[in-house]
């Protein structure tokens, strides 16, 4: 059986692996359920925020469990996903 994933825009903080501007978006694909009870993650909804003058857009979701995800628990995880 194979684990639904979901593909987001995250905010990334940590300019893992490139010298992108600050805050860089990265498009992560995620498993689709929760890391923590393993229930559905919610839908994601585009949001977009300014930062410094710039408009950018990512990814959030309200995942029905109440656990909340945070992007740099994400990015973890995406980046175990790949390794
Ligand atoms: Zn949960």
């Amino acid at each position: 059986m194979t684990t639904p994933t979901m593909t987001v825009r995250v905010i990334d903080h940590s300019r893992w692996g490139t010298s992108a501007p600050y805050p860089a978006i990265r498009t992560v694909t995620i498993a689709a359920v929760c890391p923590q009870c393993g229930g559905p993650r919610g839908e994601a909804q585009h949001h977009r925020f300014n930062a410094d003058g710039e408009w950018l857009s990512c990814d959030r979701w309200k995942n029905p469990c109440g656990h909340v995800d945070m992007y740099d628990a994400v990015l973890v995880e995406a980046r175990r996903a790949v390794e």
